[in-house]
């Protein structure tokens, strides 16, 4: 087993989100997250402060850390100074590197997130570009995506965009050389390397639960199955 604990201590997020937690549950009471899932950021931070690895390591493998929206309440209100969702983040990280992401449904997803909004950041320099989106992925839209995807310019261009052309407003083109200072910047900071490994992590679960994976774009197996998957309980 690793020295998880260690490892998190390394991370400059952990060291700034946990100072000394008193287990007096403000973080949970504030959290919409625990509202909803079977989440309880007091429980994470008092299991991560133990240090306890083999305790931790089930904490990298589960679901629990994937439920948090990262909107920082528990920041606002943690009497010790402490920020829960930073201890969150450093788990999922850690969790990515060490592929036991792949263990939960939800840590599976991180592959469909890179696979769409993370490569669509570096192609376009939008998280979401409407027309990279399919509709028959996003049925929850109604028939309001498929609407803007055949009508993209007519639309955009009534908010005074210039879709996919250089000049102002939503959808505009991104220049190149501030595309390329996006990816420079996604190296620097290890955001291409995780990427890297989220892919090859995934790849090899892919295989061992017999799914076809392809190495680009979402017209695979294990893409579908990672993005459509819904068979554990997560909510109250
Ligand atoms: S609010 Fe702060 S001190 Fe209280 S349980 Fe949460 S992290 Fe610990
Ligand atoms: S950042 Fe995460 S843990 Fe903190 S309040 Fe929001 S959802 Fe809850």
């Amino acid at each position: 087993m690793g020295d998880y604990f260690s490892m998190l201590k390394q991370d400059v997020r952990f060291k700034e989100g946990l100072k000394a937690c008193m287990n007096c549950g403000v973080c949970t009471a504030i959290c919409p997250a625990a509202e909803f899932y079977d989440y309880d950021p007091r429980k994470i931070v008092e299991l991560v402060q133990s240090g306890n690895n083999e305790e931790i390591e089930g904490l990298l493998k589960s679901e629990t850390i994937w439920y948090c929206g990262e909107c920082m309440s528990c920041k606002t209100r943690c009497p010790r100074g402490n920020t829960p969702a930073l201890v969150v983040m450093s788990l999922r990280t850690l969790s990515m590197k060490l592929g036991f992401f792949t263990e939960s449904e939800k840590g599976r997803q991180q592959f469909a997130i890179k696979r769409t909004v993370g490569e669509n950041i570096l192609k376009y320099g939008y998280c979401v570009a409407s027309y990279a989106v399919s509709p028959e992925m996003h049925r929850e839209q109604g028939p309001i995506w498929e609407y803007i995807l055949k009508n993209t310019n007519d639309v955009y261009e009534r908010f005074g965009g210039h879709v996919d052309e250089l000049g102002e407003g939503p959808l505009r083109k991104i220049p190149d050389n501030v595309r390329q200072e996006l990816i420079n910047i996604f190296e620097v900071t290890g955001g291409t390397d995780l990427f890297d490994t989220i892919e090859s992590h995934s790849r090899k679960k892919a295989e061992e639960m017999g799914l076809q994976f392809e190495n680009e774009g979402i017209k695979n197996e294990y893409f579908n199955e990672v993005f459509t998957a819904n068979k554990k309980k997560h909510t109250h």
